[in-house]
Protein backbone atom coordinates (compact mmCIF):
# COMPACT_ATOMS: atom_id res chain seq x y z
CA UNK A 1 0.00 0.00 0.00
CA UNK A 2 1.34 3.33 -1.07
CA UNK A 3 1.27 6.12 1.48
CA UNK A 4 1.30 9.89 0.66
CA UNK A 5 3.83 12.33 2.30
CA UNK A 6 2.47 15.65 2.29
CA UNK A 7 4.59 19.10 2.81
CA UNK A 8 3.16 22.26 2.54
CA UNK A 9 6.06 24.07 1.09
CA UNK A 10 4.33 27.11 3.21
CA UNK A 11 5.28 29.76 -0.33
CA UNK A 12 1.79 31.07 0.05
CA UNK A 13 -1.39 30.38 2.33
CA UNK A 14 -3.50 27.57 1.72
CA UNK A 15 -4.98 24.66 3.12
CA UNK A 16 -3.53 20.91 2.99
CA UNK A 17 -6.24 18.93 1.53
CA UNK A 18 -4.81 15.73 1.84
CA UNK A 19 -4.83 12.92 -0.90
CA UNK A 20 -5.61 9.58 0.24
CA UNK A 21 -4.95 6.31 -1.21
CA UNK A 22 -7.45 3.48 -2.46
CA UNK A 23 -8.60 0.65 -1.58
CA UNK A 24 -7.19 -2.18 -2.76
CA UNK A 25 -8.25 -5.80 -3.37
CA UNK A 26 -9.99 -7.66 -0.73
CA UNK A 27 -10.03 -11.05 -1.26
CA UNK A 28 -12.35 -13.52 0.08
CA UNK A 29 -11.09 -16.48 0.15
CA UNK A 30 -7.76 -16.88 -1.76
CA UNK A 31 -5.18 -15.16 -2.51
CA UNK A 32 -4.72 -14.06 -5.89
CA UNK A 33 -1.30 -15.19 -6.23
CA UNK A 34 -0.55 -15.47 -10.10
CA UNK A 35 -3.79 -16.16 -11.10
CA UNK A 36 -5.69 -13.46 -13.88
CA UNK A 37 -9.01 -12.79 -12.44
CA UNK A 38 -11.75 -11.51 -14.96
CA UNK A 39 -15.15 -11.92 -15.89
CA UNK A 40 -16.16 -14.12 -18.46
CA UNK A 41 -19.91 -12.81 -18.82
CA UNK A 42 -21.25 -10.70 -21.11
CA UNK A 43 -23.33 -9.13 -19.16
CA UNK A 44 -22.06 -7.99 -15.56
CA UNK A 45 -25.13 -7.40 -12.98
CA UNK A 46 -24.72 -4.42 -10.82
CA UNK A 47 -27.31 -3.75 -7.98
CA UNK A 48 -26.80 -0.10 -6.62
CA UNK A 49 -28.17 0.12 -3.50
CA UNK A 50 -30.52 2.68 -2.28
CA UNK A 51 -27.93 4.12 0.16
CA UNK A 52 -26.39 5.26 -2.82
CA UNK A 53 -27.87 8.89 -3.07
CA UNK A 54 -28.01 12.22 -1.73
CA UNK A 55 -29.96 11.43 1.17
CA UNK A 56 -26.48 9.39 2.26
CA UNK A 57 -24.65 11.37 4.80
CA UNK A 58 -21.86 11.04 3.29
CA UNK A 59 -22.92 12.47 -0.46
CA UNK A 60 -23.63 16.25 -0.44
CA UNK A 61 -27.24 17.17 -1.30
CA UNK A 62 -27.93 17.62 -4.88
CA UNK A 63 -25.12 15.54 -6.23
CA UNK A 64 -26.33 13.86 -9.62
CA UNK A 65 -25.47 10.46 -7.64
CA UNK A 66 -27.29 8.42 -10.61
CA UNK A 67 -25.36 10.43 -13.51
CA UNK A 68 -22.22 9.85 -11.71
CA UNK A 69 -23.16 5.95 -11.65
CA UNK A 70 -24.33 5.78 -15.12
CA UNK A 71 -20.87 7.88 -16.43
CA UNK A 72 -18.54 5.60 -14.56
CA UNK A 73 -19.50 2.54 -15.75
CA UNK A 74 -20.16 4.10 -19.31
CA UNK A 75 -16.59 4.75 -19.23
CA UNK A 76 -15.03 1.46 -18.76
CA UNK A 77 -17.99 0.14 -21.37
CA UNK A 78 -16.58 2.16 -24.12
CA UNK A 79 -13.27 0.22 -23.62
CA UNK A 80 -15.25 -3.46 -23.12
CA UNK A 81 -16.97 -5.83 -24.65
CA UNK A 82 -18.93 -6.20 -21.57
CA UNK A 83 -22.47 -5.10 -21.20
CA UNK A 84 -23.66 -3.81 -17.31
CA UNK A 85 -27.27 -4.09 -16.43
CA UNK A 86 -27.82 -1.89 -13.89
CA UNK A 87 -30.55 -2.82 -11.26
CA UNK A 88 -31.38 -0.86 -7.95
CA UNK A 89 -31.61 -2.30 -4.47
CA UNK A 90 -32.68 -2.08 -0.67
CA UNK A 91 -29.42 -4.22 0.19
CA UNK A 92 -26.97 -1.81 1.81
CA UNK A 93 -24.40 -4.12 3.52
CA UNK A 94 -20.98 -5.93 1.46
CA UNK A 95 -21.10 -9.25 0.91
CA UNK A 96 -19.19 -11.05 4.28
CA UNK A 97 -15.44 -12.97 3.14
CA UNK A 98 -16.40 -16.31 2.55
CA UNK A 99 -16.14 -18.88 -0.11
CA UNK A 100 -18.55 -16.90 -2.02
CA UNK A 101 -20.92 -14.12 -1.85
CA UNK A 102 -24.39 -13.83 -2.49
CA UNK A 103 -23.80 -13.43 -5.81
CA UNK A 104 -24.86 -9.67 -6.78
CA UNK A 105 -22.37 -7.14 -7.23
CA UNK A 106 -23.24 -3.98 -5.05
CA UNK A 107 -22.00 -0.44 -4.91
CA UNK A 108 -23.33 0.71 -1.45
CA UNK A 109 -22.70 3.70 0.73
CA UNK A 110 -24.08 2.67 3.91
CA UNK A 111 -23.01 3.99 7.03
CA UNK A 112 -23.32 0.11 8.42
CA UNK A 113 -20.49 -1.64 10.91
CA UNK A 114 -20.18 -4.43 7.81
CA UNK A 115 -20.00 -1.62 5.64
CA UNK A 116 -16.94 -0.21 7.81
CA UNK A 117 -15.44 -3.55 8.78
CA UNK A 118 -14.12 -4.00 5.27
CA UNK A 119 -11.82 -1.30 5.79
CA UNK A 120 -10.11 -2.30 9.11
CA UNK A 121 -7.51 -0.47 10.47
CA UNK A 122 -7.52 1.87 7.15
CA UNK A 123 -10.86 3.17 8.01
CA UNK A 124 -8.84 6.67 8.42
CA UNK A 125 -7.28 6.47 4.98
CA UNK A 126 -9.46 5.12 2.01
CA UNK A 127 -11.92 6.68 0.56
CA UNK A 128 -13.73 3.02 -0.85
CA UNK A 129 -13.13 -0.39 -1.37
CA UNK A 130 -14.10 -3.46 -3.47
CA UNK A 131 -13.96 -7.04 -2.20
CA UNK A 132 -13.84 -9.26 -5.14
CA UNK A 133 -15.33 -13.00 -5.16
CA UNK A 134 -13.79 -15.35 -7.58
CA UNK A 135 -13.38 -19.02 -8.10
CA UNK A 136 -10.56 -21.58 -8.56
CA UNK A 137 -10.21 -20.65 -12.34
CA UNK A 138 -9.98 -16.76 -11.87
CA UNK A 139 -13.30 -16.13 -12.99
CA UNK A 140 -15.19 -13.37 -10.92
CA UNK A 141 -18.42 -14.14 -9.64
CA UNK A 142 -19.22 -11.09 -7.25
CA UNK A 143 -17.67 -8.05 -6.39
CA UNK A 144 -18.87 -5.00 -4.33
CA UNK A 145 -18.07 -1.73 -3.54
CA UNK A 146 -18.23 0.04 -0.61
CA UNK A 147 -17.99 4.23 -0.08
CA UNK A 148 -16.23 5.15 3.02
CA UNK A 149 -18.58 6.60 5.24
CA UNK A 150 -16.25 8.42 6.78
CA UNK A 151 -15.72 10.64 4.14
CA UNK A 152 -17.43 13.00 2.17
CA UNK A 153 -18.60 12.73 -1.91
CA UNK A 154 -19.77 14.81 -4.25
CA UNK A 155 -20.07 15.49 -8.03
CA UNK A 156 -19.64 19.28 -8.28
CA UNK A 157 -15.72 19.70 -7.08
CA UNK A 158 -16.93 20.83 -3.47
CA UNK A 159 -13.25 21.65 -1.87
CA UNK A 160 -12.49 18.49 0.40
CA UNK A 161 -15.00 15.79 -0.69
CA UNK A 162 -14.02 13.20 -2.85
CA UNK A 163 -15.63 13.11 -6.66
CA UNK A 164 -17.87 10.70 -6.74
CA UNK A 165 -17.38 9.62 -10.40
CA UNK A 166 -13.88 9.38 -9.91
CA UNK A 167 -13.75 6.99 -6.83
CA UNK A 168 -16.37 5.21 -8.60
CA UNK A 169 -14.82 4.84 -12.09
CA UNK A 170 -11.30 3.50 -9.95
CA UNK A 171 -13.68 0.79 -7.94
CA UNK A 172 -15.18 -0.13 -10.94
CA UNK A 173 -11.58 -1.05 -12.37
CA UNK A 174 -11.21 -3.04 -9.16
CA UNK A 175 -14.66 -4.65 -10.00
CA UNK A 176 -13.32 -5.99 -13.37
CA UNK A 177 -10.08 -7.08 -12.17
CA UNK A 178 -7.46 -4.81 -12.63
CA UNK A 179 -5.09 -3.57 -10.34
CA UNK A 180 -3.37 -0.80 -9.27
CA UNK A 181 -0.09 -0.29 -11.43
CA UNK A 182 3.19 0.77 -10.32
CA UNK A 183 3.48 4.13 -12.22
CA UNK A 184 0.94 6.01 -11.40
CA UNK A 185 -0.72 7.30 -14.89
CA UNK A 186 -4.45 7.04 -14.88
CA UNK A 187 -7.32 6.15 -13.22
CA UNK A 188 -6.34 2.64 -11.54
CA UNK A 189 -3.40 4.99 -9.37
CA UNK A 190 -3.45 3.65 -5.98
CA UNK A 191 -3.52 7.42 -5.46
CA UNK A 192 -6.61 9.79 -5.46
CA UNK A 193 -6.76 13.27 -4.86
CA UNK A 194 -9.80 15.20 -3.27
CA UNK A 195 -10.82 18.30 -4.87
CA UNK A 196 -8.83 21.30 -3.93
CA UNK A 197 -5.80 19.86 -3.80
CA UNK A 198 -3.20 22.32 -5.70
CA UNK A 199 -6.06 24.65 -5.63
CA UNK A 200 -8.51 23.10 -8.25
CA UNK A 201 -11.06 20.48 -8.75
CA UNK A 202 -9.63 16.99 -8.95
CA UNK A 203 -12.16 15.80 -11.99
CA UNK A 204 -8.67 14.02 -14.23
CA UNK A 205 -9.79 10.60 -12.56
CA UNK A 206 -12.97 10.23 -15.03
CA UNK A 207 -10.88 9.89 -18.18
CA UNK A 208 -9.32 6.48 -18.81
CA UNK A 209 -5.67 6.81 -19.86
CA UNK A 210 -3.57 5.10 -22.30
CA UNK A 211 -1.99 2.94 -19.45
CA UNK A 212 -5.46 2.36 -18.02
CA UNK A 213 -6.64 0.96 -21.68
CA UNK A 214 -3.25 -0.91 -22.12
CA UNK A 215 -4.16 -2.76 -18.41
CA UNK A 216 -7.97 -3.38 -19.53
CA UNK A 217 -7.01 -4.85 -22.60
CA UNK A 218 -4.09 -7.00 -21.26
CA UNK A 219 -7.57 -9.21 -19.32
CA UNK A 220 -10.06 -8.55 -22.06
CA UNK A 221 -8.72 -7.75 -25.28
CA UNK A 222 -9.71 -5.04 -27.60
CA UNK A 223 -13.29 -3.96 -28.64
CA UNK A 224 -11.88 -2.92 -32.04
CA UNK A 225 -13.05 -5.00 -35.29
CA UNK A 226 -9.91 -3.12 -36.72
CA UNK A 227 -7.40 -3.22 -34.23
CA UNK A 228 -5.60 -6.77 -33.70
CA UNK A 229 -5.19 -6.74 -29.90
CA UNK A 230 -2.10 -6.92 -28.20
CA UNK A 231 1.25 -6.29 -28.41
CA UNK A 232 3.30 -7.13 -25.29
CA UNK A 233 6.81 -5.90 -23.82
CA UNK A 234 8.45 -8.70 -21.80
CA UNK A 235 11.94 -9.28 -20.45
CA UNK A 236 14.35 -9.90 -17.73
CA UNK A 237 16.27 -7.27 -15.86
CA UNK A 238 19.76 -8.59 -14.89
CA UNK A 239 21.15 -7.49 -11.71
CA UNK A 240 24.06 -8.46 -9.72
CA UNK A 241 21.78 -8.18 -6.13
CA UNK A 242 18.30 -8.12 -6.15
CA UNK A 243 17.29 -7.84 -2.59
CA UNK A 244 13.53 -6.17 -3.02
CA UNK A 245 10.87 -6.62 -5.55
CA UNK A 246 10.71 -3.07 -6.24
CA UNK A 247 12.27 -2.53 -9.65
CA UNK A 248 9.68 -1.20 -11.84
CA UNK A 249 9.50 -0.97 -15.35
CA UNK A 250 7.61 1.94 -17.38
CA UNK A 251 6.83 2.61 -21.06
CA UNK A 252 6.94 6.01 -22.76
CA UNK A 253 4.74 6.22 -26.20
CA UNK A 254 8.02 7.25 -28.02
CA UNK A 255 6.24 10.11 -29.96
CA UNK A 256 4.15 11.46 -27.69
CA UNK A 257 5.93 11.21 -24.49
CA UNK A 258 2.58 9.67 -22.68
CA UNK A 259 2.52 6.98 -20.26
CA UNK A 260 1.39 3.59 -22.18
CA UNK A 261 2.48 1.43 -19.30
CA UNK A 262 4.32 0.34 -16.36
CA UNK A 263 4.72 -3.69 -14.50
CA UNK A 264 6.73 -4.52 -11.55
CA UNK A 265 9.70 -6.48 -11.78
CA UNK A 266 10.07 -9.99 -10.01
CA UNK A 267 11.96 -11.23 -8.21
CA UNK A 268 13.39 -13.44 -10.97
CA UNK A 269 14.19 -10.00 -13.14
CA UNK A 270 10.73 -10.97 -15.58
CA UNK A 271 9.06 -8.25 -16.67
CA UNK A 272 5.59 -7.63 -19.13
CA UNK A 273 3.59 -5.04 -20.15
CA UNK A 274 0.67 -6.32 -22.19
CA UNK A 275 -2.56 -4.96 -24.34
CA UNK A 276 -0.20 -2.47 -26.30
CA UNK A 277 -1.36 -1.10 -29.87
CA UNK A 278 1.66 -1.32 -32.40
CA UNK A 279 3.62 1.71 -32.29
CA UNK A 280 7.42 3.03 -31.35
CA UNK A 281 7.86 2.40 -27.24
CA UNK A 282 10.44 3.99 -25.02
CA UNK A 283 11.54 1.72 -22.08
CA UNK A 284 12.72 2.61 -18.53
CA UNK A 285 14.07 1.22 -15.90
CA UNK A 286 13.90 2.25 -12.15
CA UNK A 287 15.61 0.61 -9.78
CA UNK A 288 15.88 0.74 -5.75
CA UNK A 289 19.04 0.03 -4.18
CA UNK A 290 19.74 -1.36 -0.66
CA UNK A 291 19.52 2.20 0.97
CA UNK A 292 16.28 3.34 -0.56
CA UNK A 293 17.91 5.01 -3.35
CA UNK A 294 16.47 5.22 -6.81
CA UNK A 295 18.00 4.86 -9.97
CA UNK A 296 16.16 5.87 -13.43
CA UNK A 297 17.53 4.58 -16.93
CA UNK A 298 16.19 4.92 -20.46
CA UNK A 299 16.59 1.55 -21.56
CA UNK A 300 15.47 1.83 -25.44
CA UNK A 301 13.30 2.42 -27.77
CA UNK A 302 11.85 -0.39 -29.88
CA UNK A 303 9.11 -1.01 -32.36
CA UNK A 304 6.18 -2.89 -31.40
CA UNK A 305 4.16 -4.70 -34.34
CA UNK A 306 0.20 -5.21 -34.08
CA UNK A 307 0.03 -8.52 -32.05
CA UNK A 308 4.03 -8.77 -31.15
CA UNK A 309 5.13 -10.28 -28.73
CA UNK A 310 8.91 -8.65 -28.02
CA UNK A 311 11.19 -9.43 -25.82
CA UNK A 312 14.77 -8.21 -24.25
CA UNK A 313 16.82 -8.58 -21.84
CA UNK A 314 17.88 -5.50 -19.88
CA UNK A 315 21.18 -5.07 -18.05
CA UNK A 316 21.15 -1.97 -15.92
CA UNK A 317 24.12 0.34 -15.44
CA UNK A 318 22.99 1.51 -12.18
CA UNK A 319 24.33 5.26 -12.73
CA UNK A 320 23.37 6.70 -9.76
CA UNK A 321 21.55 10.05 -10.33
CA UNK A 322 23.17 13.32 -8.30
CA UNK A 323 19.79 14.89 -8.11
CA UNK A 324 16.23 12.88 -7.09
CA UNK A 325 12.88 13.76 -7.56
CA UNK A 326 10.56 12.82 -5.08
CA UNK A 327 7.12 14.87 -4.94
CA UNK A 328 5.93 17.67 -6.95
CA UNK A 329 2.55 19.45 -6.93
CA UNK A 330 1.85 23.41 -7.38
CA UNK A 331 0.49 26.38 -5.45
CA UNK A 332 2.32 25.49 -2.39
CA UNK A 333 1.10 21.49 -1.35
CA UNK A 334 3.37 18.55 -2.90
CA UNK A 335 2.33 15.32 -2.54
CA UNK A 336 2.80 12.82 -5.01
CA UNK A 337 -0.32 13.00 -7.20
CA UNK A 338 -0.36 14.11 -10.93
CA UNK A 339 -0.56 17.85 -11.69
CA UNK A 340 -3.38 18.33 -13.73
CA UNK A 341 -2.93 21.05 -17.10
CA UNK A 342 -4.98 21.15 -20.12
CA UNK A 343 -3.58 21.69 -23.87
CA UNK A 344 -2.83 25.34 -24.60
CA UNK A 345 -2.13 26.33 -20.93
CA UNK A 346 0.85 26.22 -18.89
CA UNK A 347 1.40 26.23 -15.31
CA UNK A 348 4.16 26.81 -12.51
CA UNK A 349 5.02 23.74 -10.86
CA UNK A 350 7.12 22.50 -7.80
CA UNK A 351 9.42 19.93 -7.56
CA UNK A 352 10.96 18.33 -4.38
CA UNK A 353 13.89 16.22 -3.63
CA UNK A 354 17.44 16.05 -3.23
CA UNK A 355 18.71 18.85 -5.20
CA UNK A 356 22.21 19.48 -4.14
CA UNK A 357 24.46 18.90 -6.50
CA UNK A 358 24.38 22.00 -9.13
CA UNK A 359 23.91 22.97 -11.93
CA UNK A 360 20.64 21.25 -13.17
CA UNK A 361 17.89 21.62 -15.57
CA UNK A 362 14.60 20.19 -15.54
CA UNK A 363 13.37 18.67 -18.54
CA UNK A 364 10.37 16.50 -20.51
CA UNK A 365 10.77 13.18 -22.49
CA UNK A 366 7.70 14.63 -24.63
CA UNK A 367 7.79 17.44 -27.49
CA UNK A 368 4.63 18.53 -26.18
CA UNK A 369 5.76 19.97 -22.91
CA UNK A 370 8.22 22.65 -22.82
CA UNK A 371 10.03 24.40 -19.66
CA UNK A 372 9.62 27.61 -20.15
CA UNK A 373 12.68 28.52 -17.79
CA UNK A 374 15.43 27.85 -15.54
CA UNK A 375 14.46 26.05 -12.29
CA UNK A 376 14.29 28.17 -9.80
CA UNK A 377 15.50 26.98 -6.68
CA UNK A 378 13.07 27.94 -3.82
CA UNK A 379 13.39 27.32 0.39
CA UNK A 380 13.92 24.02 1.39
CA UNK A 381 11.27 21.63 2.90
CA UNK A 382 13.72 19.70 5.16
CA UNK A 383 17.05 19.35 5.15
CA UNK A 384 16.97 16.83 2.82
CA UNK A 385 14.57 18.01 0.87
CA UNK A 386 14.97 20.92 -1.64
CA UNK A 387 12.19 22.42 -3.88
CA UNK A 388 12.69 24.11 -7.51
CA UNK A 389 10.04 25.45 -9.33
CA UNK A 390 9.68 25.31 -13.50
CA UNK A 391 6.95 27.30 -15.61
CA UNK A 392 5.67 24.43 -18.00
CA UNK A 393 4.00 25.15 -21.23
CA UNK A 394 1.27 22.23 -22.57
CA UNK A 395 1.07 22.79 -26.38
CA UNK A 396 -2.60 22.82 -27.76
CA UNK A 397 -1.79 19.68 -29.97
CA UNK A 398 -1.20 17.69 -26.53
CA UNK A 399 -3.11 14.04 -26.60
CA UNK A 400 -4.49 13.73 -23.23
CA UNK A 401 -2.57 11.49 -21.14
CA UNK A 402 0.48 11.63 -18.59
CA UNK A 403 3.41 12.78 -19.00
CA UNK A 404 7.12 12.62 -17.39
CA UNK A 405 9.46 15.30 -15.79
CA UNK A 406 13.20 14.43 -15.10
CA UNK A 407 15.84 16.59 -13.73
CA UNK A 408 19.37 16.25 -15.30
CA UNK A 409 22.17 16.71 -13.25
CA UNK A 410 25.67 18.49 -14.95
CA UNK A 411 27.22 14.89 -15.07
CA UNK A 412 24.06 13.47 -17.33
CA UNK A 413 22.67 11.67 -14.73
CA UNK A 414 18.58 11.73 -14.69
CA UNK A 415 15.93 11.41 -11.71
CA UNK A 416 12.21 11.19 -13.37
CA UNK A 417 8.61 11.37 -12.18
CA UNK A 418 7.06 9.02 -14.12
CA UNK A 419 3.64 10.64 -15.37
CA UNK A 420 3.43 13.99 -13.39
CA UNK A 421 1.96 15.84 -15.79
CA UNK A 422 -2.26 14.73 -16.71
CA UNK A 423 -3.12 16.50 -19.82
CA UNK A 424 -7.11 16.63 -19.78
CA UNK A 425 -8.63 16.63 -23.59
CA UNK A 426 -9.22 19.98 -24.01
CA UNK A 427 -12.79 21.40 -23.19
CA UNK A 428 -13.63 22.44 -26.74
CA UNK A 429 -13.31 18.28 -27.79
CA UNK A 430 -14.79 17.12 -24.73
CA UNK A 431 -17.83 19.34 -25.35
CA UNK A 432 -17.74 18.11 -29.21
CA UNK A 433 -17.94 14.30 -27.68
CA UNK A 434 -20.69 14.80 -25.60
CA UNK A 435 -22.72 17.69 -27.30
CA UNK A 436 -25.70 16.79 -25.02
CA UNK A 437 -24.15 17.79 -22.02
CA UNK A 438 -22.72 21.04 -20.68
ZN1 LIG B 1 -7.62 0.73 -5.54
Amino acid sequence: MVRLYYFTAALMFCVLLGSQAFGSFVFSSSERGSTEIRWTRRVIRVAVSNSLSDTAPNIKKGSNVTEAVKRSLATWENELGVRFQVVSSDAANVSPTGNSGDGISLITAAPTAENLQIFGENAQHLPAMTRIFFDRRGRITEADIVLNPIFQFSTDGTFGTYDLESVLVHEIGHLLGLDHPPISAGVMSSQVARNGLYGVEQLSGRQLSFADVAQLRSIYGSTSRYEECCGEIRGKVTREERTANDDIIWLEDAETGRIAGSALVGDRGQFSVKGLSSGLYSIYLRTTGDDGSVTDEFIETIELATGESFSMDVAPQNTFASNTLEFLGAMGQMSNVPVQAEPGGSLLLQLAGRVEKRPFSIGSSSPYIMIENDPKADQSLSERLGVVSVEIRIDEETPAGHYSIFIRSSDGSRSYMPGAIVVSESRETSLLRNPQKN
